[in-house]
Protein backbone atom coordinates (compact mmCIF):
# COMPACT_ATOMS: atom_id res chain seq x y z
CA UNK A 1 0.00 0.00 0.00
CA UNK A 2 1.52 3.90 -1.46
CA UNK A 3 1.78 5.41 1.86
CA UNK A 4 2.87 9.15 1.99
CA UNK A 5 6.35 8.87 0.74
CA UNK A 6 5.43 6.81 -2.13
CA UNK A 7 2.45 8.96 -3.45
CA UNK A 8 4.73 12.18 -2.56
CA UNK A 9 7.22 10.44 -5.35
CA UNK A 10 4.16 9.55 -7.22
CA UNK A 11 3.20 13.28 -6.91
CA UNK A 12 6.67 14.20 -8.32
CA UNK A 13 6.90 11.91 -10.84
CA UNK A 14 3.64 12.90 -12.67
CA UNK A 15 4.22 16.24 -12.28
CA UNK A 16 7.44 15.74 -14.84
CA UNK A 17 5.18 13.41 -17.03
CA UNK A 18 1.92 15.67 -17.06
CA UNK A 19 2.14 19.50 -16.22
CA UNK A 20 0.98 21.03 -19.45
CA UNK A 21 -0.08 18.40 -21.08
CA UNK A 22 -3.61 18.33 -22.12
CA UNK A 23 -5.76 15.43 -21.43
CA UNK A 24 -7.17 13.85 -24.25
CA UNK A 25 -9.67 11.37 -22.39
CA UNK A 26 -10.29 9.02 -19.30
CA UNK A 27 -11.72 5.79 -19.48
CA UNK A 28 -13.25 4.42 -16.52
CA UNK A 29 -13.06 0.26 -16.38
CA UNK A 30 -14.17 -0.04 -12.51
CA UNK A 31 -17.55 1.81 -11.87
CA UNK A 32 -17.84 1.30 -8.57
CA UNK A 33 -14.12 2.85 -7.86
CA UNK A 34 -15.90 6.42 -8.66
CA UNK A 35 -17.52 8.43 -5.78
CA UNK A 36 -18.90 11.40 -7.78
CA UNK A 37 -21.28 12.05 -10.19
CA UNK A 38 -20.85 15.68 -11.19
CA UNK A 39 -18.59 17.04 -13.12
CA UNK A 40 -18.69 13.73 -15.44
CA UNK A 41 -14.82 12.46 -15.93
CA UNK A 42 -15.68 13.31 -19.83
CA UNK A 43 -15.16 17.37 -18.71
CA UNK A 44 -11.32 16.84 -18.42
CA UNK A 45 -10.67 16.36 -22.52
CA UNK A 46 -9.10 19.22 -23.65
CA UNK A 47 -7.97 20.71 -20.42
CA UNK A 48 -4.44 21.39 -19.39
CA UNK A 49 -2.79 20.04 -16.41
CA UNK A 50 -1.56 22.49 -14.22
CA UNK A 51 -0.44 20.66 -11.15
CA UNK A 52 0.05 17.34 -9.38
CA UNK A 53 -0.43 17.70 -5.65
CA UNK A 54 -1.01 15.12 -2.74
CA UNK A 55 -3.02 15.36 0.26
CA UNK A 56 -2.08 12.78 2.88
CA UNK A 57 -2.28 9.88 0.42
CA UNK A 58 -4.55 11.36 -1.94
CA UNK A 59 -3.38 12.25 -5.16
CA UNK A 60 -4.86 15.30 -6.38
CA UNK A 61 -4.17 16.28 -10.89
CA UNK A 62 -5.78 19.86 -11.28
CA UNK A 63 -6.45 20.69 -14.74
CA UNK A 64 -7.72 23.52 -15.33
CA UNK A 65 -9.28 23.93 -11.81
CA UNK A 66 -11.45 21.00 -12.33
CA UNK A 67 -9.55 18.07 -9.84
CA UNK A 68 -9.32 14.35 -10.37
CA UNK A 69 -8.46 13.57 -7.03
CA UNK A 70 -7.39 9.28 -6.14
CA UNK A 71 -6.70 7.27 -3.38
CA UNK A 72 -4.98 4.13 -3.84
CA UNK A 73 -5.93 1.93 -1.08
CA UNK A 74 -4.32 -0.97 -0.32
CA UNK A 75 -3.89 -2.86 -4.03
CA UNK A 76 -4.05 -0.05 -5.98
CA UNK A 77 -1.14 1.41 -8.36
CA UNK A 78 -0.21 3.53 -10.93
CA UNK A 79 1.50 2.34 -14.30
CA UNK A 80 3.12 4.79 -16.73
CA UNK A 81 3.25 4.22 -20.47
CA UNK A 82 4.74 6.41 -22.42
CA UNK A 83 2.75 4.90 -25.30
CA UNK A 84 -0.30 4.01 -24.23
CA UNK A 85 -2.36 0.87 -26.45
CA UNK A 86 -5.06 2.16 -29.05
CA UNK A 87 -7.31 -0.51 -27.89
CA UNK A 88 -10.39 0.72 -25.89
CA UNK A 89 -10.30 -0.13 -22.19
CA UNK A 90 -12.52 -3.18 -21.02
CA UNK A 91 -14.56 -2.72 -18.03
CA UNK A 92 -14.78 -5.10 -15.25
CA UNK A 93 -12.27 -7.18 -16.74
CA UNK A 94 -8.87 -7.28 -15.42
CA UNK A 95 -6.92 -4.93 -12.46
CA UNK A 96 -7.83 -1.65 -14.69
CA UNK A 97 -9.40 0.56 -12.49
CA UNK A 98 -9.13 4.13 -14.76
CA UNK A 99 -6.37 5.10 -17.83
CA UNK A 100 -5.73 8.82 -18.55
CA UNK A 101 -4.60 9.70 -21.64
CA UNK A 102 -2.80 12.41 -22.83
CA UNK A 103 -2.38 14.71 -25.59
CA UNK A 104 0.94 12.72 -26.95
CA UNK A 105 -0.82 9.14 -25.96
CA UNK A 106 1.40 8.51 -22.95
CA UNK A 107 -0.53 8.37 -20.23
CA UNK A 108 -1.46 6.52 -16.95
CA UNK A 109 -3.54 3.44 -16.05
CA UNK A 110 -4.58 3.21 -12.51
CA UNK A 111 -5.21 -0.74 -11.84
CA UNK A 112 -6.60 -2.60 -8.52
CA UNK A 113 -4.99 -5.50 -7.54
CA UNK A 114 -7.25 -8.20 -5.79
CA UNK A 115 -11.12 -8.66 -5.49
CA UNK A 116 -11.56 -5.69 -2.70
CA UNK A 117 -12.29 -3.05 -4.80
CA UNK A 118 -11.07 -0.11 -2.33
CA UNK A 119 -9.45 2.78 -4.64
CA UNK A 120 -11.36 5.54 -4.91
CA UNK A 121 -11.89 8.39 -7.70
CA UNK A 122 -13.09 11.87 -7.06
CA UNK A 123 -13.82 14.63 -9.78
CA UNK A 124 -14.59 17.44 -7.79
CA UNK A 125 -13.76 21.48 -8.71
CA UNK A 126 -12.39 21.71 -4.84
CA UNK A 127 -10.49 19.10 -2.69
CA UNK A 128 -11.94 20.08 0.40
CA UNK A 129 -15.62 18.81 -1.13
CA UNK A 130 -14.08 15.25 -0.42
CA UNK A 131 -14.60 14.46 3.34
CA UNK A 132 -11.47 12.22 3.96
CA UNK A 133 -9.78 14.85 2.71
CA UNK A 134 -11.16 17.39 4.41
CA UNK A 135 -10.80 15.24 7.55
CA UNK A 136 -6.98 15.26 7.29
CA UNK A 137 -5.05 15.61 9.99
CA UNK A 138 -1.57 18.07 9.85
CA UNK A 139 0.97 16.79 7.45
CA UNK A 140 3.88 16.12 9.26
CA UNK A 141 6.43 17.27 6.85
CA UNK A 142 4.70 20.74 6.83
CA UNK A 143 7.13 23.24 8.58
CA UNK A 144 4.03 24.02 11.12
CA UNK A 145 4.37 20.15 12.75
CA UNK A 146 6.58 20.83 15.28
CA UNK A 147 7.35 19.14 18.50
CA UNK A 148 4.00 20.98 20.29
CA UNK A 149 1.53 19.90 17.78
CA UNK A 150 2.66 16.50 18.02
CA UNK A 151 2.66 16.71 21.56
CA UNK A 152 -1.19 18.25 21.41
CA UNK A 153 -2.34 15.96 18.72
CA UNK A 154 -1.06 12.90 21.42
CA UNK A 155 -2.82 14.58 24.04
CA UNK A 156 -6.20 14.97 22.46
CA UNK A 157 -5.80 10.71 21.48
CA UNK A 158 -5.86 10.05 25.45
CA UNK A 159 -5.20 6.52 26.18
CA UNK A 160 -5.52 5.52 22.42
CA UNK A 161 -2.24 3.13 21.51
CA UNK A 162 0.12 4.82 19.75
CA UNK A 163 0.42 2.31 16.61
CA UNK A 164 -3.30 3.26 15.93
CA UNK A 165 -2.93 6.72 16.59
CA UNK A 166 -0.24 7.29 14.09
CA UNK A 167 -2.30 5.76 11.55
CA UNK A 168 -5.46 7.61 12.01
CA UNK A 169 -5.71 10.64 8.97
CA UNK A 170 -7.51 12.80 11.00
CA UNK A 171 -4.87 12.90 13.59
CA UNK A 172 -2.03 12.93 11.72
CA UNK A 173 -2.29 12.82 7.38
CA UNK A 174 -0.37 10.04 5.58
CA UNK A 175 1.25 7.63 7.96
CA UNK A 176 -0.13 4.26 7.60
CA UNK A 177 0.58 0.51 8.15
CA UNK A 178 4.32 0.32 7.18
CA UNK A 179 5.65 3.84 8.58
CA UNK A 180 4.19 3.57 11.85
CA UNK A 181 5.42 0.11 12.10
CA UNK A 182 9.20 1.68 11.09
CA UNK A 183 8.71 5.24 13.03
CA UNK A 184 7.87 3.12 16.35
CA UNK A 185 11.19 0.87 15.91
CA UNK A 186 13.14 4.01 15.53
CA UNK A 187 11.96 5.76 18.44
CA UNK A 188 11.61 2.71 20.75
CA UNK A 189 8.56 2.77 21.63
CA UNK A 190 6.02 -0.01 22.08
CA UNK A 191 3.01 -0.19 19.69
CA UNK A 192 0.85 -0.09 22.41
CA UNK A 193 1.90 2.41 24.63
CA UNK A 194 -0.75 4.82 25.24
CA UNK A 195 -0.62 7.98 23.32
CA UNK A 196 -0.55 10.09 26.69
CA UNK A 197 1.56 8.35 28.80
CA UNK A 198 4.92 9.76 26.65
CA UNK A 199 7.77 10.99 28.76
CA UNK A 200 9.05 14.28 27.41
CA UNK A 201 12.60 12.13 25.84
CA UNK A 202 10.20 9.66 24.23
CA UNK A 203 8.04 12.39 22.43
CA UNK A 204 11.31 14.21 21.51
CA UNK A 205 12.36 11.19 19.86
CA UNK A 206 8.86 10.33 18.54
CA UNK A 207 8.66 13.23 16.95
CA UNK A 208 12.39 13.05 14.96
CA UNK A 209 11.68 9.90 14.54
CA UNK A 210 8.54 10.69 12.32
CA UNK A 211 10.22 13.42 10.30
CA UNK A 212 13.68 11.33 9.59
CA UNK A 213 11.67 8.36 8.37
CA UNK A 214 9.42 9.76 6.58
CA UNK A 215 11.99 12.45 4.52
CA UNK A 216 14.29 9.64 4.43
CA UNK A 217 11.80 7.66 2.41
CA UNK A 218 11.28 10.36 0.73
CA UNK A 219 14.94 10.58 -0.39
CA UNK A 220 15.11 7.14 -1.49
CA UNK A 221 12.14 7.26 -3.40
CA UNK A 222 13.25 10.63 -5.41
CA UNK A 223 13.83 10.37 -8.81
CA UNK A 224 12.33 6.69 -9.07
CA UNK A 225 10.15 5.47 -11.56
CA UNK A 226 6.60 4.70 -10.56
CA UNK A 227 7.07 0.96 -11.55
CA UNK A 228 10.20 0.99 -8.90
CA UNK A 229 9.08 2.89 -6.56
CA UNK A 230 7.27 -0.43 -4.83
CA UNK A 231 10.61 -2.58 -4.28
CA UNK A 232 12.31 0.22 -2.78
CA UNK A 233 9.73 0.77 0.16
CA UNK A 234 9.84 -2.85 0.68
CA UNK A 235 13.63 -2.60 0.78
CA UNK A 236 13.86 0.15 3.00
CA UNK A 237 11.89 -0.80 5.34
CA UNK A 238 13.72 -2.20 8.33
CA UNK A 239 10.74 -3.52 10.82
CA UNK A 240 7.62 -4.21 8.78
CA UNK A 241 7.12 -6.96 7.29
CA UNK A 242 10.04 -8.49 8.91
CA UNK A 243 8.81 -11.08 10.93
CA UNK A 244 10.98 -14.06 12.03
CA UNK A 245 13.93 -11.79 10.34
CA UNK A 246 17.24 -10.12 12.39
CA UNK A 247 16.58 -6.21 14.21
CA UNK A 248 19.68 -4.21 12.00
CA UNK A 249 19.54 -2.32 15.32
CA UNK A 250 20.40 -4.92 18.33
CA UNK A 251 20.54 -8.43 16.64
CA UNK A 252 17.10 -9.95 17.94
CA UNK A 253 14.20 -11.45 15.96
CA UNK A 254 11.22 -9.26 15.12
CA UNK A 255 7.77 -10.48 16.43
CA UNK A 256 4.38 -9.93 14.75
CA UNK A 257 0.86 -9.05 16.19
CA UNK A 258 -2.26 -10.31 13.93
CA UNK A 259 -5.32 -8.34 13.50
CA UNK A 260 -8.75 -9.44 11.56
CA UNK A 261 -7.04 -7.84 8.46
CA UNK A 262 -3.79 -6.49 8.99
CA UNK A 263 -0.56 -7.29 11.17
CA UNK A 264 2.26 -5.43 12.94
CA UNK A 265 5.76 -6.07 13.10
CA UNK A 266 8.13 -4.71 15.93
CA UNK A 267 11.21 -5.46 17.57
CA UNK A 268 10.81 -6.75 21.46
CA UNK A 269 14.39 -5.78 22.59
CA UNK A 270 14.43 -2.25 21.34
CA UNK A 271 10.40 -1.59 22.18
CA UNK A 272 8.70 -3.30 24.78
CA UNK A 273 12.26 -4.42 26.85
CA UNK A 274 11.48 -7.72 25.88
CA UNK A 275 7.98 -8.48 26.26
CA UNK A 276 6.25 -10.50 23.22
CA UNK A 277 2.96 -8.08 22.86
CA UNK A 278 -0.17 -10.92 23.18
CA UNK A 279 -1.35 -11.67 19.08
CA UNK A 280 -5.20 -10.56 19.76
CA UNK A 281 -6.16 -13.14 16.94
CA UNK A 282 -4.22 -16.20 18.21
CA UNK A 283 -5.53 -14.98 22.12
CA UNK A 284 -9.03 -14.81 20.85
CA UNK A 285 -8.93 -18.70 19.22
CA UNK A 286 -7.55 -20.21 21.85
CA UNK A 287 -10.45 -18.61 24.66
ZN1 LIG B 1 15.88 -4.46 17.91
Amino acid sequence: MPEMPEVESLAQFLTDKCVGHAIARIDLAAFSALKTYEPPLSAFSGLEIESVTRHGKFLDIDASRLHLVFHLARAGWLRWRDKLPDAPTRPGKGPLALRVRLDDDSGFDLTEAGTQRKLALYVVTDPQEIPHVATLGPDPLAEEFDRDMLASLLRAAGRSQLKGVLKDQRTIAGIGNAYSDEILHAAKLSPFKPANGLTEAELTTLYESIKTELADAIKRAEGLAAKDLKGEKKSGLRVHGRKGEKCDVCGGTIAEVSFADSALQYCPTCQTGGKLLADRRLSRLLK
